[in-house]
C-alpha cells in the first residue's frame, strides 16, 4: 500500500494534515553575512511542520555555536570517510572548509512528511537540484555589499582575512542566484521573514503536491 492510500477520512471529512506524504525539500542560499541564519530561526519558530537539517564541518566552532544545533563539527577525515561511503547528499568545500549535509537524516525526515530546510552554499544548491528536482530553492539577496560588508564585520567571530575571502566569493554567489525559483530581499528582518515563510505556505498549497488530497474529498463527493 503507497502512503497516499492510508490518509484517513473521518466523518466524510479528510484530516488535511494527514494529507502529504512526502516533506518539501526547502534549499535556503545566500552570501555570507547575507542574514539567512536570522530568517530561517523565524521561520522555523512560526511555521508549524518545519524543519532543520544540520549540517557537517570541519570548520571551527564559533563563540556560542553549539554541536549538534548550530553543525555537526568533525575533522577531516571523519568528513573524508562519510563522504567516501555515500553519507552525504551533497558535499561542498566553502570558504576553504568542508560543509555537507548527511543523506539520512534527510531522507528520513522527507519520507516522514516533514518539510525541510537545507541551510547551504550555491554549490550544494545546484548538486541538490540535480538530484532532487522537486526541491524549492530560496536565494536571500542582501541589500547591497555595503550592507554584507557591515554584517560580516559586525560579527566580530571571524578573522579579517576569513571576513575577506568571503567578500571575495560573495560575487560569484549572488550570479548564482539566477538559478533559484525564489528571491527574498533581506531589507527588513520582519518583512523578509513574512516573505519566507509565505512561500513554504505556498509551495505546500501547490496543487501537484495536494493530489492525494484532493483524490481524498473528491472521494466524499456522490456520484452524479
Ligand atoms: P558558515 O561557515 O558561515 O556557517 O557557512 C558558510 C557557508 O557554508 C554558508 O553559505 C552556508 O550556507 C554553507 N553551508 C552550511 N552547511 C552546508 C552544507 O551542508 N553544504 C553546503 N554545500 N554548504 C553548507
Amino acid at each position: 500500500m503507497s502512503s497516499e492510500e492510508v490518509f484517513p477520512v473521518e466523518n466524510g471529512k479528510v484530516n488535511p494534515s494527514e494529507e502529504r506524504p512526502r516533506g518539501i525539500l526547502f534549499i535556503i542560499s545566500s552570501p555570507s553575512g547575507g542574514g539567512k541564519g536570522t530568517l530561517i530561526r523565524r521561520a522555523l519558530k512560526t511555521v508549524p511542520g518545519l524543519g532543520y537539517s544540520v549540517s557537517w564541518t570541519t570548520r571551527q566552532p564559533r563563540p556560542r555555536e553549539v554541536e549538534g544545533v548550530n553543525y555537526h563539527f568533525t575533522s577531516a577525515e571523519e568528513f573524508g570517510r562519510m563522504r567516501a561511503e555515500g553519507e552525504f547528499l551533497e558535499w561542498a568545500v566553502v570558504h576553504g572548509n568542508l560543509y555537507g549535509t548527511a543523506r539520512r537524516a534527510v531522507e528520513r525526515e522527507i519520507a516522514a512528511g516533514r518539510d525541510i530546510v537545507l541551510e547551504i552554499d550555491v554549490q550544494g544548491a545546484a548538486a541538490v537540484r540535480q538530484t532532487l528536482q522537486n526541491a524549492v530553492s530560496i536565494f536571500i539577496l542582501p541589500p547591497s555589499f555595503e550592507t554584507l560588508r557591515e554584517r560580516l564585520l559586525d560579527r566580530r567571530t571571524e578573522m579579517l582575512d576569513t571576513v575577506a575571502l568571503r567578500l571575495r566569493n560573495a560575487r560569484y554567489e549572488m550570479e548564482c542566484s539566477r538559478d533559484f525559483d525564489y528571491l527574498v530581499l533581506n531589507d527588513k528582518v520582519e518583512r523578509a521573514a513574512a516573505q519566507l515563510s509565505a512561500i513554504v505556505y505556498a509551495e505546500r498549497a501547490r496543487r501537484e503536491r495536494q493530489e492525494g488530497l484532493m483524490r481524498r474529498v473528491l472521494a466524499t463527493f456522490p456520484l452524479t
